[in-house]
Formats: C-alpha cells, structure tokens, sequence
C-alpha cells in the first residue's frame, strides 16, 4: 500500500478503526456529509438508483434489456440472449471488465467504490439517509444507543428497523427481477405467494441478507469482504489520484489558537475529516485499504478550510507524487500500456460478439457405427444434429445435401422445428446408393436453412464399406 504520507508512527496500520483492543466491533457512527462533492454523489445516486430499480421493467421487442437467470443458464444482455455456447464471450467481457476495473483503479483509485458500487449507494443514499432523519446526527445516534431501552428509543428503533426491512424488500424484488425476470415476478404477486412457494422463500432469504448487509454489516463489506477493496493495495502507484491529505500543506497541525500562526501547516487537527468518515479512518495517516474514495473527508475539510480562511484543497484528489513533488495528474507507461491491451480486448469481444452466430449446428456422426447395409441396396450413416436457436423466433429447419450425392430421411420422418430460445436435436440416415461409394471415407457437406435463408454449413464424413474396383 502507498502511503500519501510519510509519517514515521504508522502504529495505526496495527488497529482497525472499528474494532476495539478486545476485539468488539466499535459501531460507526459518520457525521452526516454535506458539500460540494456530496451532492455530486447524490444527484449521481438517484440516477443510478432510477436506473437499477427501474432495469427489470425495461424491454426490448418484448424482451428484458437485462436477465441474469443464472438457474436457467439463460442471460439477456442488452436484449441478446446469451447461451452458455457463448461462454467464449463471456469469459473475454470478464477479462475486459477485470483490465478495466485495474486500469480505472491504477488511474482514480477506488473511486467505483464511492461513486457506483451499489453497497454505497444504497447505504449512503438510502439507510443512512433514513438513519439520520429519524435518529438524528451523529452525536444523536450515539447518545440514543447509550441511553437505556425506553419508550423513545424503542420508538426509533422499530421504525428505522421497519423502513430498513421495507427496503430491503423492495430491493429484494428488484433482484430477483433481474434473474427471473418482470412477468415471472408479477406472477408472485397476482398468483400469491404459496402458488410460488419457492420464489417467495428466495425473496424472503434475499430481503434478509439484504438487511443484515445493510442494517448490520456496513462498512464491513468494504473493508473485510469486497475482494475489490483486498485488492486495491496492488493495483495503485505513486501516480494513481486517491483521496488524499496534503501533509505538505497541513503539517504540522496544530489547534487554532490566533487567525495566522507562523511555521504551522494548514490542518487545524479539527478531525471533521475523521467524523464524516464512513469507515472511521483518519485520512491524515494516507491512503488506507479501509479508504473507499467517498469524499465526505473533502468536503468537510474544505468547509473547515473555508471557515478559517485557508485555501480549500487540503484533503483532496491527489497522487503521492502529485503532493510529494506537485506532479501533474495524468498518464504514463504502464497506464498506456494497460489502456491498448484493454482495447485490443474489447476490439476481439466486439468483433465475436458482432458475428455471432444466432443459430449454432453441431453435426455428429453417431459413433460406435460405421455404416448400414440396407434391404434396398442402399448404405445409410446415422448422423445426430443439434441446434441452438438463440434467437426469439421458432424456426423451422431444412437440411440440403450439398456433396456427395444422396438422400437425408429423417429417422422420426417429421420436419424440424427449433423452438425459440432452445434446443433442438433430431437424427437422420445419410444414404446413397452402393454404385456411388468410392472411397471408405467420404466428405459430407449439409446447409443449414430456414425460411429461404441459408443459416450454417457443417461438415462431416460418411463412412462405406470398402470398394472393390
Ligand atoms: S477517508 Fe475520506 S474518502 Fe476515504 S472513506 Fe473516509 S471519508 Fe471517504
Ligand atoms: S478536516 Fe482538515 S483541518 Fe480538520 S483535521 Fe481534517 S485535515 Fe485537518
């Protein structure tokens, strides 16, 4: 982990902010944000908030803009159906988005964390925000849960614990809806519960793990369980712009006592910065793992710095360079580089996801034959064909035989048909007359088609029996 600060005692790398000596969890309780960068955040959660809550009930052509039905091994991505025949693409989007979420981290830090990442804003936006109007502010909340079990206080928390589990509900939901989708949820509600025994358990066992999370949890999630947040320390340089403290300009602190005090740095040791802070660390000790890059620190720093008329800025977005040596914010190699393999990548995902194939064909020759010698004279292969049909359409299917010359019959004798979004497999006797056998092993070429459209051409052999000449 870098620092953004050389200080020699970093005996507070030694304790975590809230656990105490014993062990005990020491609750947190953050002063609550207002500022500048605050209402950045807010403006920007709502939107993203309008955007998750409202995710289940956007369709395209009748279809939902986003399902992850991981049950059925069925994802709709921007209303193309993904099958787990596309695992290729996948696993390329997985890599892009992890060299994204390394290149993003190495240049801004844990900004994500603060800015995006659901857990924050639901906590931040939402719970928190509940929290405070109806226990007050921090000094409130902390005085509430010191006083003894009364009338008020049973109040409080019955509601608060009642709204948390209303949204945690209402969350719940919204989850769900992105894995069964829309309809299958309105059949919860118009159906009843008990016709839907088991989608109703998983909506229970969702809402209450998103209360634990979110009433109970917190900021553990961030700082012990986020395997993002493990991470960080490897992913940033001296040169990735973080949340910082200016220990140049703010050391060394000192209480205000006169308007201009003489070889004092700016920080006043006022410790809003530490207040406002929703893991509980002191940023003047530098960049810390528990650090999720909120802002609140700035904001109530700049608000400090204002009111003793200093120049705002003290804690900021910064690299260590940037403040050690008033380096500029920018690009360098290792960026550089990072940024072209991440193109490269999202170039190979783009041009496979763009030719995609809607309907894939896998032509088998049944193993375990080698040909049948029929009563009219004829040899027949026995050959399995399937077909995934990822497109919203039923599709019948017609087989040509392209080369060598002979006759497809199916062995059920019906035409194919592949039902949207599904499967379909079927066999037929590839035969040909014994004259036209020449060879032991023969290349076989069938198109694919369907209403009038050649889909796929697939390949195999026939196998004869052997020729005499
Ligand atoms: S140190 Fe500042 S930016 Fe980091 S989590 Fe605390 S308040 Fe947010
Ligand atoms: S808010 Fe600013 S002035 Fe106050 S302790 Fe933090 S860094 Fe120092």
């Amino acid at each position: 982990m870098n620092s953004a600060q050389p200080l020699a005692d970093e005996h507070f790398r030694d304790e975590l902010s809230n656990v105490d000596k014993k062990g005990k969890r020491l609750w947190i309780f953050p002063k609550k944000p207002k500022g500048k960068f605050y209402d950045y955040r807010t403006w920007l959660s709502w939107f993203f908030m309008a955007l998750m809550f409202s995710g289940p009930f956007l369709k395209f052509e009748g279809r939902p803009l986003l399902l992850l039905n991981v049950l059925e091994r069925k994802f709709i991505i921007l209303g193309m159906v993904f099958w787990p025949q596309d695992l290729n693409l996948f696993a390329l989007l997985m890599l892009s988005f992890i060299l994204f979420i390394v290149l993003f981290t190495i240049l801004f830090g844990r900004v994500w964390c603060g800015w995006a990442c659901p857990q924050t804003i639901f906590l931040e936006m939402l719970f928190r925000k509940v929290e405070y109007f109806i226990e007050g502010d921090y000094m409130q909340q902390k005085k509430l849960m010191e006083q003894d079990w009364n009338p008020e206080k049973i109040r409080k928390r019955v509601l608060k614990h009642g709204i948390f589990w209303l949204l945690s509900f209402v969350i719940a939901n919204t989850f769900l809806g992105y894995i069964i989708g829309i309809d299958e949820l309105k059949l919860l509600v118009t159906d009843g519960p008990m016709a839907h025994i088991g989608k109703f358990a998983s909506l229970l066992i969702f809402t209450t793990v998103f209360y634990f999370v979110f009433a109970r949890l917190r900021e553990l999630v961030c700082v012990f369980i986020c395997p993002y947040g493990r991470l960080q320390g490897l992913m940033l340089d001296k040169n990735s712009m973080v949340v910082a403290y200016d220990y140049v300009r703010g050391e060394p602190r000192h209480k205000i006592k006169k308007e201009e005090e003489k070889g004092k740095g700016d920080c006043i040791d006022c410790k809003m910065c530490v207040h406002v802070c929703p893991t509980g660390i002191d940023i003047r000790n530098g960049t810390q793992l528990e650090c999720i890059n909120c802002t609140a620190c700035i904001d109530a720093c700049d608000e400090v710095m204002v009111k003793v008329n200093r120049p705002k800025g003290l804690v900021r977005f910064a690299s260590v360079n940037n403040i050690k040596e008033g380096a500029k914010l920018g690009l360098n190699l290792r960026n550089g580089a990072y940024g072209v393999v991440l193109a490269a990548l999202f170039g190979v995902f783009l041009y496979l996801l763009i030719t995609r194939k809607q309907v894939e064909t896998t032509l088998l020759r049944t193993p375990g034959m080698l040909f049948q010698k029929q009563a009219n004279g004829k040899v027949s292969n026995l050959y399995t064909i399937e077909f995934v049909n990822k497109t919203f359409d039923e599709l019948p299917i017609e087989l040509k035989l392209i080369e060598p010359k002979g006759e497809i019959k199916f062995t059920d004798g019906k035409d194919l048909m592949v039902h949207k979004e599904s499967v379909g497999k079927t066999s037929f006797f590839l035969l040909r007359d014994s004259s036209d056998i020449t060879a032991i092993s023969t290349p076989v070429v069938i198109q694919v088609w369907s209403k009038d459209k050649l889909i796929e051409e697939v390949k195999s052999k026939f196998n004869g029996p052997v020729v005499k000449k």
